[in-house]
């Protein structure tokens, strides 16, 4: 069987994004084929398009989508042929209108839910879950610092924390941002050139926070670490800025006895049981009252490579998502 799908035949920049015709196998023992409806954009797909995240080449990209399941092996019990279905995973291939992917890895999406709204927050979702929920668990009256707030994991991790009820400090780049931000859960907000740690001591009354979640990297960790109260927790997810660089551990000493991780998603996720656990704290959260799901941009799938150069270049608002 033909589809259509984004193929990079070497790293680079947006331009080796290239929309081919390509041959879809036939179901492996364990297989669902699903057809996309919707594809979410993740900054991952810009580290692997780059090669910051090796991958075998040729390759296809994308680490999540929702569809509808077209065909099934006959081993597969759990999912059947007319579901609405999401998913995160490897291998990278989710910008594609069709593919095969592991079954026991589909996740029905609720009936309240759309497939656009699945796909905007299945990946960054449950990021956001696992990054409150078992990264540092957020404490009722704790006060963390989230950076990217008006991103897709930052409107949603805002939300969420300040539902946890932690206070939440988000750092963003444009005043749009900060309001943005500042209607999806940030109590306050840092500029991204302000002095960070000076303007959490002033918001703090010179504590501290709790936690910082950051997913900027390189260019801010030691502010981030000097944000930080004594015993606190640096949650080190993401490379915007480039990858962190080696540190001396007394560095978290000196500060006052620091924590820091560096997790990554798929470990919370393991096993199709956490794995169900997870996806139903995130339908619960998605669907309570009052959150809001900000779809700030909307691509044709094969226009795929403006969506990299526009979330690389800080444009992007909460989630994206690119139509087959
Ligand atoms: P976002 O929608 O948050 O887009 C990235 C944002 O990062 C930008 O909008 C920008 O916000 C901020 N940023 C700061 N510095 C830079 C920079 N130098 N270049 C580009 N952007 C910068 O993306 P996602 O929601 O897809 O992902 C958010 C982060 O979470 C990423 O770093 C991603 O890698 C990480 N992540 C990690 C996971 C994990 O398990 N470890 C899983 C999923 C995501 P502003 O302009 O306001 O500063």
């Amino acid at each position: 069987m033909k589809t259509h799908a984004i193929r990079i035949h070497e790293f680079g920049s947006p331009e080796v994004l290239s929309w081919e015709e390509v041959d879809l196998a036939e179901l492996a023992a364990g297989e669902a084929r699903i057809r996309h409806t919707a594809v979410g954009l993740n900054l991952i797909d810009t580290y692997h398009r780059t090669g910051l995240y090796p991958m075998d080449l040729p390759t296809g990209l994308g680490s999540e989508a929702a569809g509808v399941v077209e065909a099934v092996a006959a081993d597969v019990t759990d999912i059947a042929v007319g579901d609405r279905v999401v998913y995160t995973g490897r291998p990278a291939d989710a910008y594609s209108e069709r593919r095969n992917f592991d079954a026991s890895r589909l996740v029905r999406i609720p009936d309240t839910m759309s497939d656009d709204v699945a796909a905007a927050v299945f990946l960054k979702g449950l990021t956001a879950w696992y990054l409150l929920r078992r990264s540092y668990r957020v404490a009722d009256g704790d006060t963390i610092l989230l950076y990217a707030a008006a991103g897709g994991v930052g409107s949603l991790a805002s939300q969420w924390a300040q539902r946890l009820g932690a206070t939440v400090i988000g750092v963003v780049s444009t005043a749009d941002k900060a309001e943005l931000a500042k209607s999806q859960g940030c109590d306050h907000i840092i500029m991204a050139d302000d002095d960070v740690p000076a303007r959490v001591r002033e918001l703090t009354g010179g504590q501290g926070v709790a936690a910082v979640y950051d997913s900027v990297g390189k260019d801010t960790f030691f502010a981030s670490l000097d944000s930080l109260r004594p015993h606190g927790i640096m949650v080190t997810f993401g490379n915007a800025s480039g990858p962190v660089e080696p540190f001396a551990p007394a560095e978290l000493a000196k500060r006052g006895s620091l924590y820091v991780t560096r997790p990554i998603l798929y470990d919370f996720i393991v096993t199709r049981e956490e794995l169900l656990i997870a996806c139903n704290e995130l339908f619960e959260f998605i669907g309570s009252n009052g959150v809001s799901v900000h779809i700030g941009q909307t691509y044709a799938l094969k226009d795929a490579a403006q969506a990299h150069r526009d979330i690389a270049a800080r444009k992007t608002t909460g989630s994206t998502i690119l139509l087959p």
